[in-house]
C-alpha cells in the first residue's frame, strides 16, 4: 500500500536494468524520499571516489505520498556524492515529475556506470529504453523537454533533463523537470551529465493503492485544514517566495553587494508587489492547493519565477534591481541547466571583490570578457558581463573553465577567499548568517554545505520566542529542526504549507492512512536523526571535520555593512561555543565525529 517495495536499478555501462526488493525493515528505519535514498547511497557508494567518475551513483527516491492525492506531495528526492563540494548531496524539486515516477511501480531509481554514448532513459512502468541522445546533447532544457516529449509522442509524459552545463560537467549544474522546476544545488546535473544521461523520461500507469480510501481522503480534508489555517500561507499563494523581500531587507539581512551590506533603503522594484505585476499565470505543482509558483514572459523570455533566492542573489547582491534583468538571468541559468544561487554567488564575489576588470581581462590565455574593465558597475556593461559570463561557465570556455570548477576553486585561483560566501564549498542562499546565530549555525552544520533549507531560527530568533542570549536554546532548536526536515524531505512534502520545517501530527496520520504503517512524530524524528548522522559519516570518511564547520572568516570580522543590524558579526569564539553544545546535543565528539553511543542508539552500523 502507497509503497511498491522494490527499486530499479539501471546500469548505464552494460545498458541492463535489475528490480530488487526494498526490505520492509529498511522501509521503516528510513521512511523515504531522503532517507531510503541516504541508506542506499551510504551503503553503496565506496569513500573517495570521483563524483563524476562512474563509481557514483545517482538515485531517485520517492516517498510513501507521492502520486497520492496528499497536499503538496509532489516532490522527488536526489542524492549523490557532489562535484562542488565532494560530499553528501540531496536536493529536491516539485513539478509533477514525482507523481509520474511514482506511479511507473517503483519507490527508488539507482542509476550507475556511464553510458558510452548519450542517451534519454525512457522509463514507462516497468519497461526501460536507452534511446540516442546524440542528435539532442548541446540542446537547452526548454527545448530538450519540449523534444523528448514530441519524440516520444504521449503528452503524459514527464522528463528530467540536463542542459549544456550539466553536460560539460559545470560543478553546479542543475537538473531540471517541468521545464522551469529544479533540483538545483550542489552539481547533480553535473553527475548525470557525466553519465552521459541527457534525460530520463517517465510514464507511469499504476495505481497507488492506499489502506482505506475513505479513511485516506478524511486524512487529505484535515491536512487542507492544517493548510488553510497556517497563516503564512495566504501570502505564499499570492506572492509565492518573492514575498520574502521586504521582511528580509527590514529585517537587514538581504544579500547586498557581495554579503557586504544587509540592507537597502528601497527595494520597492523588487519586492512581491513588484514581481506580482509581471505574472502572466499562476502555476502549481501536483496536488498542492496552495499553487505558489509564478508565470513570468517578456520577449521570448519565458518560465517559471523568479523566486526569491534567484531575486536576492541575481539582485542586490550584484547590485542589480531590475526585475527584467534578474528574470534575464535567471532565464539563462535555467535553460543552460546551472544553479542560480551559486552562479549569483559566485558573481557578486566576482564583481566585488576587484576580479572582475582586473582578472577577466587578463591577456594569458585564460580568456576575457569584453566590457570588463571597471567592476561592472555601469549597467549596461555589468549585464553584458554576466550574460557573458553565464555562457563561459556553461561552455568553460577561457576563463569559464575555472569558473565552473565552483566557488573554493575560484577563491585559490583569483586569491580571493576571503570574498567567496561559502561553506564546505556550497555557496550562500540570499540570507546574510550574520543576522543571527541560529542561521549561522545553520549553513555550518547543514548536510551538504551552506544551506537555508535545513532549519530555519530566524524567525523565533528575531521575535524573541528564542531568547537572544541563550545560545543552548538556539542550538537546541536547530538540532531538532534538523531532524524535523530530515524526516519531512524523507515524506516527501513541500516544506512550505505545513509550517517551515515543522512536522504535524496529520503527516503521520497520512503516511498511516496510506501504507497501513504505525508512525507517529516521534518516530519519523528518530529517522530524521538517523539520517543526519549518516550523512555525517559519508562526510568524515570524505575528509570533513570540525575545522570545516565554520563561516568564512570574512562573516567573524567584518560586521553587517547596513541596516538594523549593521555592525552584527559572528565571531569565532561564539561558533566555537556553539559547534560545542551542537555536537554535544548530537552525542558526536568534539571533533564533530558521531560517538559509537549515538550510532547504537540509532541502530547504525558504519
Ligand atoms: S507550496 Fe508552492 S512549491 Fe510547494 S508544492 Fe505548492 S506550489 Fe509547489
Amino acid at each position: 500500500m502507497a509503497r511498491f517495495h522494490r527499486l530499479l536499478r539501471i546500469n548505464l555501462t552494460r545498458r541492463e536494468t535489475r528490480i530488487e526488493e526494498i526490505p520492509g525493515e529498511v522501509e521503516l528505519r528510513f521512511l523515504g524520499g531522503k532517507g531510503i535514498g541516504t541508506y542506499y547511497f551510504f551503503k553503496e557508494v565506496p569513500p573517495g571516489i570521483d563524483p563524476l567518475g562512474p563509481e557514483n551513483k545517482f538515485i531517485i527516491a520517492t516517498g510513501p505520498l507521492n502520486a497520492t492525492t496528499a497536499p503538496a506531495s509532489s516532490r522527488y528526492e536526489i542524492v549523490t556524492k557532489s562535484p562542488l563540494t565532494g560530499i553528501y548531496l540531496d536536493c529536491n524539486s516539485g513539478g509533477h515529475f514525482a507523481q509520474e515516477i511514482k506511479a511507473t511501480g517503483f519507490d527508488l531509481f539507482i542509476l550507475e556506470g556511464v553510458s558510452e554514448a548519450p542517451v534519454v532513459i525512457y522509463i514507462r512502468d516497468e519497461k526501460v529504453g536507452f534511446i540516442d541522445a546524440r542528435d539532442i546533447w548541446g540542446m537547452y532544457i526548454y527545448e530538450t523537454e519540449t523534444h523528448v516529449r514530441n519524440m516520444l509522442g504521449d503528452p503524459g509524459i514527464r522528463v528530467m533533463s540536463i542542459g549544456p552545463a550539466g553536460e560539460n560537467l559545470v560543478r553546479f549544474a542543475s537538473v531540471s523537470n517541468d521545464y522551469s522546476r529544479q533540483a538545483a544545488r550542489g552539481g547533480s546535473g553535473a553527475v548525470l551529465g557525466s553519465k552521459r544521461v541527457k534525460a530520463i523520461a517517465v510514464r507511469g500507469t499504476k495505481d497507488i493503492p492506499v489502506r482505506d480510501l475513505r479513511a485516506f481522503t478524511r486524512v487529505v480534508e484535515r491536512a487542507r485544514e492544517v493548510i488553510f489555517n497556517n497563516p503564512w500561507v495566504s501570502d505564499q499563494r499570492n506572492y509565492g517566495t518573492p514575498r520574502s523581500v521586504i521582511p528580509v531587507n527590514d529585517a537587514g539581512f538581504l544579500p547586498v553587494n557581495n554579503f557586504t551590506g544587509g540592507h537597502l533603503d528601497d527595494v520597492s522594484s523588487i519586492d512581491q508587489y513588484a514581481m506580482d505585476k509581471l505574472v502572466v499565470q499562476r502555476l502549481s505543482c501536483g496536488e498542492c492547493p496552495v499553487a505558489c509558483a509564478k508565470g513570468y514572459r517578456r520577449g521570448n523570455i519565458g518560465m517559471e519565477g523568479p523566486e526569491y533566492e534567484t531575486i536576492g542573489l541575481f539582485g542586490p547582491n550584484i547590485g542589480v534591481m531590475d526585475p527584467h534583468e534578474i528574470a534575464e538571468y535567471n532565464y539563462y541559468c535555467n535553460q543552460y541547466g546551472m544553479d542560480t544561487i551559486t552562479a549569483g554567488t559566485l558573481i557578486g564575489a566576482l564583481l566585488f571583490s576587484g576580479v572582475v576588470g582586473e582578472e577577466l581581462g587578463r591577456e594569458d590565455g585564460a580568456g576575457s570578457v569584453s566590457g570588463g574593465k571597471g567592476k561592472g558597475n555601469d549597467r549596461e556593461s555589468r549585464r553584458r558581463i554576466v550574460l557573458e559570463l553565464l555562457g563561459k561557465i556553461t561552455y568553460r570556455e577561457g576563463i569559464g573553465g575555472i569558473l565552473a570548477e565552483g566557488l573554493k576553486r575560484v577563491g585559490d585561483e583569483f586569491g580571493i577567499s576571503y570574498h567567496i560566501p561559502q561553506v564546505k564549498g556550497l555557496g550562500f542562499p540570499a540570507y546574510d548568517p550574520r543576522v543571527s546565530e541560529g542561521t549561522a549555525l545553520v549553513y555550518m552544520t547543514a548536510d551538504r554545505g551552506a544551506c537555508h533549507l535545513r532549519s530555519w531560527p530566524i524567525g523565533r530568533e528575531l521575535s524573541g520566542i528564542l531568547p537572544a542570549d541563550d545560545l543552548r536554546k538556539k542550538v537546541e532548536f536547530v538540532v531538532n529542526q534538523q531532524n524535523d526536515k530530515a524526516a519531512e524531505e524523507s515524506l516527501i512534502v513541500c516544506q512550505f504549507p505545513y509550517g517551515i520545517g515543522l512536522l504535524d501530527d496529520v503527516l503521520a496520520e497520512l503516511v498511516n492512512e496510506a501504507t497501513g504503517e504505525d508512525w507517529d512524530l516521534k518516530k519519523m524524528r528518530e529517522v530524521g536523526e538517523r539520517i543526519w548522522n549518516i550523512s555525517r559519516l559519508f562526510n568524515i570518511r570524505e575528509g570533513i571535520t570540525r575545522k570545516d564547520d565554520y563561516l568564512p572568516e570574512k562573516f567573524s570580522k567584518e560586521g553587517l555593512g547596513s541596516g538594523p543590524l549593521k555592525g552584527k558579526l559572528i565571531d569565532r569564539e561564539v561558533q566555537d561555543r556553539m559547534l560545542d553544545l551542537y555536537y554535544e546535543l548530537r552525542g558526536w565528539s568534539r571533533d564533530g565525529v558521531p560517538q559509537e553511543s549515538t550510532l547504537r542508539r540509532l541502530g547504525i552500523s558504519n
